[in-house]
């Protein structure tokens, strides 16, 4: 097993995957994915403190949504301080950290118009697919078709979603977003999960499709509930939208942010307990791969979940860390998990690149 990447080697890491693999997404293979060039962002090396939040953050990120006219998109150096900044919020242990976020997702919501979500995330068309980028897509089908294949996503964007989404109108077949969309009803519903031994497709932080109110006289007070995207609606559109309101007390209610760790109301707490449990099953599979996820310290929940599978495991892992920075990702989250973990020094669009070489197939879409 090598620990340190170069193009050969990481394709030969890649020719090691089994069959049944579970493929676990941080924000870096989301920004590679709406970045302009199919460029990857540099992964989180280190949590911004709220004064650089407050201070040069917004002055930097204010600046491009100033912009207009043309199309925008958020440069390489905003988009890592943009996932360093959620990261942030993910690891503060105060309700202050929620708020900066709900406020910055929202700002973000508002300044972006529909064409300019649109030129940015539809990267050459997709194979005549909107909302869709690429790699994403690619994992979808890649998912959607072998139901030995599971996604835990970290990620706040809903972009492979839409390639879910995309996907059900075009071919039939086990449905991934759909599944992940069962569990929180019947969670909401109090009724025994979907049964699922593979095939799973779980949130396990960040955008859930959840919303909860903060009325702290409310009887649903930080109580996960079940949210419904309108068909077609993409993130930033679902940010906009102010009409959402508590079933039970009438007052604005927010998107639910759940970061690891154990600042979380009772109810939190069992819908966390709830998706872990499914969690367990997916990393049950053979092979891991981990794309664009830097492994913070504060992820203390993740690694737990790894290790519990790696010790109940008959067979040994394959672990494949596949970033720009993966020969540091690799060797560190190695340390913590007493594995030998596989180190792909490639973007995201860099994998999804190798894989269309090697099958002799034109990657489509793109220039
Ligand atoms: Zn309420």
């Amino acid at each position: 097993m090598t620990t340190s990447g170069t193009a050969v080697r990481a394709g030969d890491l890649f020719s090691q995957l089994a069959s049944d693999t579970c493929w676990i997404l941080g924000a870096g293979a989301s920004y590679d994915c709406i970045g302009p060039g199919r460029s990857c962002t540099p992964l989180t090396n280190q949590l911004l403190s709220w004064d650089d939040f407050d201070e040069s953050f917004r002055r930097d990120l204010g600046k491009v949504l100033t912009q207009r006219g043309s199309t925008i998109y958020l440069e390489n150096s905003i988009t890592s301080r943009l996932e360093q900044t959620i990261d942030s919020c993910r690891a503060s242990k105060t309700d202050r950290g929620a708020h900066c976020l709900e406020v910055l997702t929202r700002k973000i919501g508002e300044n972006l118009r529909d064409e300019q979500v649109v030129a940015t995330l539809a990267r050459g068309e997709s194979i005549g697919y909107r909302y869709c980028a690429e790699n994403y897509l690619w994992l979808a089908s890649e998912t959607s078709h072998n139901p030995r294949q599971s996604v835990l996503t970290l990620n706040y964007d809903t972009v492979l979603d839409h390639g879910y989404d995309q996907l059900r109108n075009a071919t039939p077949g086990p449905k991934l977003y759909f599944a992940w969309q069962e569990l929180l009803k019947s969670h909401q519903e109090g009724l025994r999960s979907p049964a699922r031994s593979n095939g799973i497709y779980l949130k396990l932080h960040g955008s859930l499709d959840l919303i909860s109110c903060h009325n702290l006289s409310c009887r649903l007070y930080r109580t996960p509930r079940f949210q419904v995207f309108r068909a077609g609606e993409f993130i930033f559109e679902k940010l906009r939208r102010r009409d959402d309101i508590c079933e039970e007390c009438g007052k604005p209610v927010a998107d639910l942010i759940l970061p690891p760790g154990k600042n979380k109301t009772l109810e939190e707490d069992a819908f966390h307990r709830r998706v872990y449990a499914e969690a367990r099953k997916a990393l049950q599979a053979r092979t891991w791969v981990v794309i664009g996820y830097s492994f913070p310290e504060y992820d203390q929940d993740l690694r737990a979940l790894m290790q519990e599978a790696i010790r109940s495991s008959k067979d040994p892992k394959l672990m494949i860390v596949v970033s720009p920075d993966a020969n540091v990702i690799a060797p560190r989250i190695g340390q913590a998990l007493s594995l030998a973990v596989g180190a792909a020094e490639w973007t995201f669009s860099g994998l999804i690149d190798w894989i269309f070489e090697r099958e002799g197939r034109e990657r489509p879409g793109l220039a």
